[in-house]
């Protein structure tokens, strides 16, 4: 096939929870009801720490402190999914009427001007199972926004999410591979980034502040994505790419 298409430079993987979007706690509610269903109990979730956490660890995690052999928690896990997601089609629904789904500041700017550029490509680098994902996006209005990437349905392990995400997204045959940039808010994110040898930038959206996060020695940190030449410019830099504007802001590190 002849196409003039420009060669992807760039691909950018987005966490979503604290990264893109705030759903007030609908995934929460969502796991206890369907642990609840599954296993009777929800075990310690008040006070379980979600965040950089794939789906099914965090069933396996609380499961096996509410006291279940970790096998027998591995046996029920298919049950848990379908009743999860249609808890949280309601929870979302109900917080997406009542204003409480919140896309993060700068979120759509920069998904557009990364988007504007042919030789970049967006996607997902989640804990969330693939269909949650969905649902969140849709009641954020991103819905169709993303096409690649890789999911806590794809395995428990964030590092080996990454690699799956990579793998869907490898380059035509003679092509080269582009570079790759993982964008989260959790110190987890920026571990998956440095296992799948991808650069890091990390934003200050959800549960850690900049500070925590420069401690992980991420590329690049943001308060927040309102300043969207800023972060695009530091996507830029990070890629190598000649027109990355002199002097992006928040630019951590040359490595
Ligand atoms: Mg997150």
């Amino acid at each position: 096939m002849q196409q003039a298409a420009t060669p992807i430079r760039v691909r950018v993987f987005f966490d979503i929870d604290g990264t893109l979007l705030y759903t007030d706690g609908a995934g929460r509610v969502a796991v206890q009801a369907a642990l609840e269903a599954v296993y009777g109990t929800s075990g310690p979730i008040d006070g379980y720490i979600f965040h950089g956490k794939t789906d099914p660890r965090i069933v396996v995690e609380l499961m096996v402190a509410a006291g279940f052999d970790e096998a027998e928690v591995r046996r029920r896990m298919p049950r848990v999914w379908p009743i999860y997601l249609r808890a949280l089609e309601r929870e979302l629904e109900v917080r997406r009427r009542e204003g409480r789904v919140t896309l993060l500041p700068g979120v759509v700017e920069l998904l557009a001007a990364l988007d504007s550029r042919g030789d970049v490509t967006v996607g997902l680098l989640t804990g969330n199972i693939e269909e949650g994902a969905r649902l969140k996006l849709a009641a954020a209005g991103l819905g169709s926004t993303f096409e690649l990437g890789g999911f806590g349905s794809d395995s428990e392990d964030r590092a080996e999410v990454a690699r799956v995400a990579l793998e869907r997204s490898r380059p035509p045959v003679g092509d080269a591979e582009p570079v790759t940039v993982v964008v989260g808010d959790t110190p987890e994110d920026v571990a998956c980034a440095r296992a799948v040898e991808a650069y890091a930038v990390a934003v200050a959206t959800g549960r850690h502040s900049v500070e925590q996060l420069e401690e992980t020695g991420a590329d690049a940190v943001f308060e927040d994505f309102s300043d969207t030449g800023a972060v695009l410019s530091c996507v830029l830099k990070l890629a190598g790419t000649e027109d990355a504007a002199a002097g992006a802001a928040g630019h951590g590190g040359d490595r």
